[in-house]
């Protein structure tokens, strides 16, 4: 792809057309970044590219006629395809690409990519640490973190790419193209921004969009929808379960994961040794399982590999254990689905969990988690907007305790806390009403949670 001379338009001041911006002026493109945020808003990397690359920065409306001037649009994934801009470019016969696809043209090596409606962070972050471990370069980007164009420069030949794709990201490769293609479920989500759970389910199944016939597409037979994909693909297509014995596949019989793929039966790891929670996780691990053996990473490897891996921040993370009772970071639970499995997660144990439920509701009704709360869990600790409606929707369930932080979350939960319980960070709400971001909020629970186990320590 040529790049220098090209009249380009970014359209988002994100990380990732922050990242868009600077590759294609560092390639000799002329580049506006446009946004529909006020210039002064924008983050300082935003606004440097200017200084530093001479790259136009435009907030709120577009002027008309610059639509006229530009052949190349790269698409942030927080933009809808529809946008104006874009779709005039298309009309002009001009390219609209998104920042995936232009990493790609320039990405040197193989590609495992990773989508689904959940786990997808998780499961790019184990298969990446199990590449590692395999001593093969890797590194590790798309919507986990890192954009894809800030790999371009260290990618190699001989090296993988591990790429984590939200459904935003899939709409707008043109070429793209993964060696390795997972999609570990899709299930209604994001429906604000797609017609129909048909269309967000479609771009999904554009991560299976190039694939050849010596690629590998790995499928969730759990799922609905991910299971009835395999007729239509080119690629080798890999099956997990954890519902059912697959004929060919990875799955879950008893405490064992098993493989018929390759040696007939072998038994890859077992749920005991896997530091991960929860039986989504095991629903990861196979995944990753049958992505890197792919890699042709041997099975050894990467049962070690899985054994070693703490998880991801924010999810179901273990913090501390205090007098006996432990602590799970759980902020990223942003909806009653994930409060579940995490509730279910730690279900297994002996003890009871201590719930903190509450913040910025999302209109769904809480009574889905009532069969857990009475299986597991001991109090329930509200706070946050949403804590009244949250209290008047479990009222008679289970104890519930109204507190004003989240400190006073950590102290009341220990208070409330048995030897052998766990206090469960897993709000169900968005963190908004009280703090910056989930990762904010799972911060300063750890916070708190710590200098909790200090001052207790200081007491002694
Ligand atoms: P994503 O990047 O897709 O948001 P994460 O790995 O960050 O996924 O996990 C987010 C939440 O999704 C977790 O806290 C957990 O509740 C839930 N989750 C993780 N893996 C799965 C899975 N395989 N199936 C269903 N839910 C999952």
């Amino acid at each position: 792809m040529e790049i220098s001379g090209r009249k380009a338009l970014v359209l988002g001041a994100g990380k990732s057309g922050i990242a868009s911006a600077r590759f294609l002026a560092e390639r000799g493109a002329t580049v506006a970044l446009h946004d529909k945020k006020a210039v002064e808003s924008w983050p300082q990397a935003a606004l440097q590219l200017k200084a530093e690359h001479k790259v136009g920065l435009i907030g709120g409306d577009l002027p008309s006629w610059l639509l006229d001037q530009i052949d190349l649009v790269v698409i942030s994934p927080g933009v809808p395809k529809t946008t104006l801009p874009a779709r005039y470019v298309d009309r002009k016969d001009g390219e609209v690409i998104g920042e995936v696809e232009l990493a790609y043209r320039f990405l040197k090596g193989k590609i495992v990519g990773i989508t689904g409606s959940n786990g997808k962070t998780t499961t790019t972050a184990l298969i990446g640490e199990i590449l590692k471990a395999a001593g093969l370069p890797t590194q590790v980007g798309g919507n986990i973190g890192t954009p894809l164009l800030d790999l371009v420069e260290s990618s190699r030949d001989d090296g993988w790419t591990v790429v984590e794709l939200s459904s935003f990201q899939l709409e707008t490769i043109v070429d793209f193209r993964c060696d390795v293609a997972l999609c570990l479920n899709v299930t209604p989500n994001h429906l604000d921004r797609y017609d129909s759970f048909l269309d967000y389910a479609a771009a999904k199944h554009r991560i299976f969009l190039n694939q050849h016939s010596d690629d590998t597409a790995i499928l969730n037979a759990d799922n609905t929808v991910t299971n009835e994909w395999s007729n239509g693909l080119k690629a080798n297509v890999i099956k997990f379960s954890v519902e059912r014995e697959l004929e060919s596949g990875v799955f879950l019989r008893g405490r064992d994961l098993v493989s018929t793929i390759g040696e007939a039966g072998s038994i890859l790891t077992t749920r005991d040794e896997i530091f991960l929670r929860g039986l989504h996780n095991v629903e990861n691990v196979l995944a990753a399982f049958a992505a890197t053996l792919t890699c042709g990473v041997d099975a050894e490897t990467i049962r070690r590999a899985i054994a070693d891996f703490k998880g991801v921040e924010h999810r179901i993370e273990f913090v501390e254990e205090i007098g006996g009772v432990r602590f799970y970071n759980d902020s990223k639970a942003t909806s009653v689905d994930a409060t579940a499995k995490a509730l279910s997660a730690l279900g297994e144990d002996t003890g009871k969990t201590i719930l903190i439920l509450g913040g910025r509701g999302k209109n769904a009704p809480y009574a889905p988690l009532i069969p857990l709360i009475h299986q597991c869990v001991r109090r329930v600790i509200v706070l946050g907007e949403d804590a009244d409606n949250i209290e008047a929707q479990l009222a008679g369930e289970v104890e519930i305790e109204r507190v004003a932080s989240l400190e006073d979350a950590v102290s009341a939960g220990f208070t409330a806390a048995e030897k052998g319980d766990s206090v469960l960070l897993a709000p169900a709400c968005a963190s908004f009403d009280m703090f910056k971001s989930f990762e904010e909020r799972g911060q300063k629970f750890k916070e708190a949670v710590r200098s909790l186990d200090a001052e207790r320590k200081a007491a002694k």
